[in-house]
């Protein structure tokens, strides 16, 4: 086979490739294929002529050879991306657990949530300084507490 020595291997079983002319005018490209190889098979042909055989040559060395890595590096590309779209989820789902408590602990302390209302009618939040001064004066407010007299606390 002294002149095409270009010739890969077979890029599944690495059986050894060759070049051989067949019909009349037909050249075509074959390998001595382990048995069960995908491309036990496969056979590259073409027509016999000079500027055909430098393509013929180029198919069989670069397409077949790159289909696999090709499939392994768009599936490497594919896992990265679904991963990036998991981790994406992740933290969307973990900014939405923090802003859920957030707001639960918001809930929990807001002024707003609990008040504590006067006989006048006057409410105070829970936790203000009006609401204290309420605690401490048997649930009279501020208010009420300066209309009728400072002379009632005992
Ligand atoms: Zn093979
Ligand atoms: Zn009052």
């Amino acid at each position: 086979m002294s002149g095409h020595g270009e010739l890969e291997p077979c890029p599944y079983c690495g059986g050894h490739a060759n070049l051989s002319k067949i019909g009349r005018d037909w050249y075509r490209i074959a390998a001595d294929h382990v048995t069960g190889c995908p491309l036990e098979d496969f056979e590259l042909d073409c027509p016999q002529s000079d500027d055909q055989l430098p393509l013929l040559l180029r198919d069989w060395n670069t397409r077949v050879d790159r289909r696999p890595a090709n499939c392994a590096e768009k599936c490497d590309q594919l896992k990265a991306e679904i991963a990036g779209l998991k981790t994406g989820y992740e933290a969307y789902e973990a900014q939405n657990a923090a802003l859920k408590a957030e707001v639960e602990a918001l809930r929990k302390t807001a002024p707003s949530s609990e008040v504590v209302w006067c006989a006048c009618g006057d409410g105070h939040a829970a936790n203000s300084y009006g609401a204290g001064f309420m605690a401490a004066n048997n649930g009279v407010c501020e208010n009420c507490d300066a209309a009728t007299g400072k002379g009632e606390r005992s």
